[in-house]
């Protein structure tokens, strides 16, 4: 039984670039035809290198990028709406329930504002609250929930470390009370130790405040200690997605199987160079025909030069964009284990 708090089907997002000498426009199709749906209250996971699609895709799940093909529907207990013809009422309605986390801490929050301001923004801007006592009180809410100390809202956002910037981020995202998240590299500029540290506030988050979250990373190794389900895109299509568990135990995507021999190892012995990626992601301006991915596939054929691969379901809820995967083990991934981020809390 499913019930997705948002579900895509056939998601495009094109952009038409300068006109060349021939007066002829160049598409750019960021997002390529993508369907997927992300279960309520789950910790959803997106994965491919820079250039993929990544944040044009979360932004399209947030009206924030232009829908140009398909449709998104976006569902919780009181409403749902259809984001191609979002606008008025409906489109500040959303905004209140789907919210951005931004990648950089440093870059997202104005310097002359106070720690306090800026949480309360979303809710003055959006009508939210109906006195200053109200504000304050929700404000100091969201605040300890991502461990923030009161003291700290009249403090200016220079005073803050990385990890403490996230949190004040996170606490202005959460205090609209939305239902469904996209955090867009949201521990990349961070430390390794204090990566550790915002993954569980959000992990935390997702499971007390029953809020869904899609989680866009470039690092599969965060998105195996963290995330439920996980989809790898290539060149703005889906080429893999599964429970994280499956994902990692077999992977059936060439491009999959060769991210994660990028992880480090942890056995210096261990040398699994054989799926090691060769080249860079071609232009979305002149994507290759057929499976986009068959230019760095070391498996590629014939058939794959021609025929554009879908998704297929090999394994409950484990769906690869492959025509040959049958015919290879792709699944010599280097050993790591799918591990919950609270189980280290
Ligand atoms: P990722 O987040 O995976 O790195 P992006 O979604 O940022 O990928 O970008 C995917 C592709 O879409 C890139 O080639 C990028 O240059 C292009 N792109 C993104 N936004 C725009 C835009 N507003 N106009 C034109 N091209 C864009
Ligand atoms: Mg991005």
């Amino acid at each position: 039984m499913t019930d997705p708090v948002i579900s895509a089907r056939d998601l495009t997002v094109s952009y038409t670039l300068g006109r060349g000498l021939l007066g002829a426009k160049t598409q750019l199709h960021a997002v390529d035809g993508i369907s997927l749906d992300i279960e309520k209250g789950s910790f959803f996971g997106l994965v491919g290198e820079s250039g993929s699609g990544k944040t044009t895709l979360g932004r399209a799940l947030l009206k924030a990028a232009p829908i140009t093909g398909g449709s998104v529907e976006y569902r919780d207990e009181e409403v749902s709406h259809d984001l191609r013809d979002l606008s008025g009422a409906a489109l500040k309605d959303y905004r209140k329930r789907a919210q951005l986390i931004f990648q950089d801490p440093y870059a997202a929050l104005s310097p002359r504002m106070t720690v306090r301001d800026i949480i309360a923004e979303p809710l003055e801007v959006m009508g939210l609250t109906k006195s200053r006592a109200e504000t304050d009180e929700r404000v100091r809410e969201i605040a300890g929930r991502c461990r923030l100390n009161l003291e700290h809202l009249r403090r200016f956002p220079h005073a803050f470390s990385g990890g403490q910037r996230q949190r004040i981020s996170i606490a202005r995202a959460l205090v609209s009370g939305p239902r469904f998240i996209v955090a867009d590299e949201s521990v990349a500029a961070l430390d390794v130790s204090i990566q550790a540290d915002v993954l569980n506030l959000l992990r935390a988050i997702q499971q007390d405040m029953g809020i869904s979250f899609l989680f866009i990373s470039h690092d599969l190794s965060v998105v195996a200690h963290t995330c439920d389900h996980v989809a790898v895109m290539y060149l703005g299509r889906l080429v893999e997605t599964a429970p994280t568990r499956s994902l990692f135990a077999r992977p059936l995507h060439p491009y999959t199987s060769a991210l994660l021999s990028a992880i480090p190892s942890l056995d210096p012995d261990e040398t699994s160079q054989a799926d090691k990626l060769e080249g860079e992601i071609p232009s979305p301006t002149a994507p290759p025909p057929g499976c986009k991915f068959h230019t760095r596939c070391r498996f590629a054929r014939d058939a794959c030069k021609r025929d554009v691969p879908q998704l297929r379901e090999l394994a409950p809820g484990h769906r690869v964009a492959c025509h040959f995967t049958e015919e290879f083990d792709f699944s010599r991934a280097p050993a790591v284990a799918p591990r919950r981020a609270d189980a280290t809390a």
